[in-house]
């Protein structure tokens, strides 16, 4: 029986405002399962402490990133907190063609660019809200990774993230985080037992129907 090999990708999609924990459950759920593929974006804006070239995201300059949009690179992208962010083409589809899944943190223009494409049958799109407001600016604070200014844009462009909630498969509100990551693998592991993530069903239910056929 090849069900396990014939798996279709899934494309499972984390938005949040930021500072919500995405970063941190992507880490979390590429812990749990290290298969999963975590799609590397691109960004004009310049790395943070400790953030690593084609780790974290592949930084390069407006013009390149230009480039890459017209040249048909980019999955998806979009213009958020005034820099330019896209998810490379390429090793999304090699990881669908292995039959494995992949991690997009990406905002929600983003998530709605791939929903509303032919790839909506294998997205899973999942929102993290904030337990408070001021949760979420501490959270912000206490990451210390951009300055005073930064935190200001991001969290008055909070809303504007919160307002998609509603367009999202799953939403969870990341007040504990184990208790949030606990729920982020339920939520994985029962999209990939969507009948359209086992290719390989038909063929088990043919061979299910060969045997009830000459048992009958
Ligand atoms: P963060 O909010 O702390 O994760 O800050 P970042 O600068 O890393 O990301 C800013 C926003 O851009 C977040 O909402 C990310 O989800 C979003 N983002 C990151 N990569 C992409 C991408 O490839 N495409 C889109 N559409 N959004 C992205
Ligand atoms: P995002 O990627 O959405 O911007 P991060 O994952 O960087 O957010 O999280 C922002 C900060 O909040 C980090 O310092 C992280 O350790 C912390 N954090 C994330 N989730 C929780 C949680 N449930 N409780 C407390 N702190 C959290």
């Amino acid at each position: 029986m090849t069900l396990t090999t014939t798996r279709r990708g899934l494309l499972i999609i984390l938005s949040s405002p930021s500072g919500a924990g995405k970063s941190t459950l992507a880490r979390r759920l590429r812990a749990w399962d290290p298969s999963i593929v975590f799609s590397v974006s691109a960004t004009t804006r310049p790395p943070r402490d400790g953030e690593v070239d084609g780790e974290d995201y592949h930084f390069m300059s407006e013009l390149d990133f230009r480039k890459a949009v017209s040249h048909g690179e980019m999955l998806e992208h979009a213009h958020v907190f005034g820099n330019f962010y896209g998810s490379p083409k390429g090793p999304v589809r090699d990881a669908i063609i292995a039959g494995k899944d992949v991690l997009f943190d990406i905002d929600w223009q983003g998530a709605q660019q791939m929903t509303n494409s032919e790839l909506a049958l294998h997205t899973l799109s999942i929102f993290l809200l904030p337990p408070s407001i001021a949760e979420l600016k501490r959270r912000l604070e206490s990451r210390a990774q951009d300055d005073v200014e930064v935190i200001d844009k991001r969290m008055q462009k909070s809303w504007d993230e919160i307002s998609h909630w509603g367009s999202y498969d799953f939403v969870l509100v990341n007040e504990d985080l184990d208790e949030t990551e606990a729920r982020l693998k339920s939520v994985v592991t029962a999209a990939r037992l969507r009948r359209t993530q086992q290719p390989g069903l038909l063929d088990h239910v043919r061979s299910l129907q060969t045997e009830f056929e000459e048992l009958s």
